[in-house]
């Protein structure tokens, strides 16, 4: 392995014994005993070092070589020499830590120009960069609703925005999964509440499956509602331009509000928000998780400038990887597999039991695959499943021995 990438030892290893009584441990007995209930319910998750930087669809984790199907890279760009390049000539010039909160001095001139080419990209008037996407759907979200206002939120939308709507105090109705008729029924009950919003993600995270945006669209206007998408799964990779579900859907006009990551197809890190200039003043203005965290490196704003770049001048990327997404749903499907409806390149084969699903990663692992066992509280209950993220880097004969390890097993 890269040595640069070789994990450093702490100074002094302490005891056990030294450990535990420094935390005062019978106080906290209950976490091991909870932490035995979740190992033997399959869910016990433990943390994994990758050593090598993800390139060519492949990783290198913990001490082995896979071919890698578990990274949301999806354009294969986050270990690109561009943006390598993109920090090395500005490092010299900004140093590293940004030093303060992004309305005290935090923002640099490299997160105004970003905010600047984000604004153009999305077709939009302003754009606000947030320190994670995470950070970006709660702080939107507690932004424009609070006590008094109700937020429609699909059941299957990520945990960044259920934890929004759950700080903003507003009422909470969560409608099943891309199901419009009940969305309509709550929105019809729903006239005693201040402001109404419809959150929902774009691409889902865990089922690769679109929402009826064209629908939610038509119920906003019907009922007066916002619509917010999180298009983290979804930015250059949909849409002609690469904007995401709402431009493949044909509604950025009619989306109040669209919410974005850099930490997966653009691969850097970081999260935004686009709209209206009044929209993104009243959220730094208003989202506490822009106003009290420290603003990115600007290094990473420079190399986000640089994967944007890449993102518009080679559309071939995204073309193709979704035409490989769309073949290797076929043959899963005539294989058999449930995928569930997914239409892009996160591709679900649900299992259901989690010790099932852990059992068949681990068989993929011993082929030298290395695809994630996704189990609840991140999916469903009975929903455990295998989640295939494809990616540009992907070449034919990684996708054919993906397709033979599942088949062989199953
Ligand atoms: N929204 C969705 C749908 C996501 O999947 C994620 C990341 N898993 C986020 C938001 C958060 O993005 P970030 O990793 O930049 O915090």
């Amino acid at each position: 392995p890269d040595r640069r990438f070789a994990e450093s030892r702490p100074a002094k290893q302490h005891s056990r014994r030294e450990i535990e009584s420094s935390c005062m441990s019978n106080r906290l007995s209950w976490i091991e005993q909870e932490l035995a209930t979740l190992e033997q319910q399959s869910l016990l998750r433990v943390k994994t070092t990758r050593e090598s930087p993800p390139v060519g669809g492949l990783v290198q984790v913990d001490g082995r070589q896979f071919i890698n199907f578990g990274s949301n890279d999806y354009l294969g760009i986050a270990a690109s020499e561009e943006l390598v390049q993109a920090v090395h000539h500005t490092i010299g010039q900004v140093g590293f830590g940004a030093g303060s909160s992004p309305l005290v001095n935090g923002r640099g001139t490299l997160h105004r120009k970003l905010e600047t080419e984000l604004a153009i990209f999305e077709g939009t008037e302003s754009a606000l960069l947030f320190p994670t996407g995470y950070a970006a759907n709660v702080g939107t979200i507690c932004s424009i609703v609070g006590p008094g206002d109700v937020v429609c939120s699909d059941q299957l939308n990520h945990a960044s925005i259920i934890d929004g709507c759950r700080l903003s105090g507003a009422r909470i109705e969560v409608y099943p999964h891309r199901n419009v008729d009940r969305l309509a029924e709550i929105l019809a009950q729903s006239t005693s509440f201040g402001r109404r919003l419809i959150v929902t993600d774009g691409l889902f995270s865990m089922d690769g499956d679109i929402a009826p945006l064209n629908a939610l669209c038509a119920l906003a206007e019907k009922f007066e509602a916002m619509v917010m998408v999180d298009e983290a799964h979804a930015t250059g990779v949909l849409g002609d331009n690469g904007r995401g579900s709402c431009e493949s859907s044909g509604v950025e006009n009619r989306v109040d509000i669209r919410v974005g990551t850099l930490s997966k197809a653009l691969g850097t890190f970081g999260g935004f928000v686009v709209g209206s200039e009044s929209l993104t003043r009243w959220i730094f203005n208003r989202a506490r998780p822009y106003v009290f965290s420290t603003a990115q490196p600007e290094i990473i704003a420079a190399a986000s400038s640089a994967a944007l770049k890449i993102v518009v001048e080679q559309p071939h990327r995204r073309t193709e990887l979704l035409n490989r997404a769309t073949q290797l749903r076929k043959q899963l499907l005539t294989a058999g597999f449930d995928l569930r409806d997914s239409n892009s390149q996160i591709i679900p084969v649900v299992i259901g039991r989690p010790d099932e699903t852990i059992r068949l990663s681990k068989h993929l692992m011993d082929c030298g695959i290395y695809v994630p066992a996704i189990r609840p509280p991140s999916v469903p209950a009975g929903a455990s499943r295998l989640r295939i993220s494809l990616s540009y880097d992907h070449k034919e004969p990684q996708i054919e021995a993906l397709v033979r390890g599942l088949i062989a097993k199953v």
